[in-house]
């Protein structure tokens, strides 16, 4: 069976679980997880997603607040294009320790006692911070998998219409020339409405001309 720790996503993190109030950094690459898109529009499995940011221990559990920045690939939705760039998002999630038998364990035992109110300070975080995006600590709470920190963060922030370029003028309704490249680009047609019909009486035209 595979270890946690063998997992590529897998941060160990029992040094700041120990107490609250620590923080450790974070800022290395970590394959993309699979599931974010698809082949057209999304983030190729096993591409680099460079995550920079930093846990930071609370009593109740860690918190993770950096940017994750991932190579996205997909096409213009006007014109087209492929587009191969490196999204960023910003992200802060919350890693809870599981019971307070999870923070012990974290602590090898040598914590300086229990902390009560726990449950009151759960309740002050949730006010704090609107997001519910929270994962679990694994091992007792000696490892973040952020596995799926990454997933769902990019998932959410992928674009439904990605542009190339945000006045992109797309490709033209009859030809599908590229009105990027020929701005001055248009049919003799003065209205598009009509321009199927013309095609079309040229095309009997031609015909009967046979
Ligand atoms: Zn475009
Ligand atoms: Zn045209």
């Amino acid at each position: 069976m595979a270890r946690v720790e063998d997992s590529p996503w897998a941060i160990p993190v029992a040094q700041i679980a120990s107490r609250a109030g620590q923080s450790k950094p974070v800022d290395a690459d970590f394959p993309a997880p699979s599931g974010i898109g698809d082949n057209i529009v999304g983030i190729k499995e096993g591409a680099p997603v460079h995550v920079s940011g930093q846990f930071d221990s609370i009593v109740d559990g860690l918190i993770f607040t950096g940017r994750l920045v991932a190579p996205f690939v997909s096409e213009c939705t006007r014109c087209l294009k492929p587009i191969d760039e490196d999204w960023p998002v910003n992200v802060t999630v919350f890693f809870p320790y599981e019971s307070a038998a999870d923070k012990n364990a974290a602590r090898g035992g040598k914590g300086k006692g229990g902390k009560s109110g726990k449950d009151e300070e759960v309740e002050i975080f949730a006010g704090e911070d609107e997001s519910e995006d929270t994962y679990p600590l694994l091992e007792n709470g000696a490892f973040a998998d952020i596995e799926a920190m990454i997933r769902d963060t990019l998932v959410e922030s992928l674009p439904l219409q990605p542009l190339c370029k945000p006045d992109c003028k797309g490709l033209c309704s009859q030809c599908g020339v590229d009105l990027n490249e020929n701005p001055e680009h248009h049919h003799e047609s003065t209205d598009i409405r009509f321009a199927g019909l013309a095609a079309l009486k040229a095309q009997l035209e031609a015909e009967q001309g046979e």
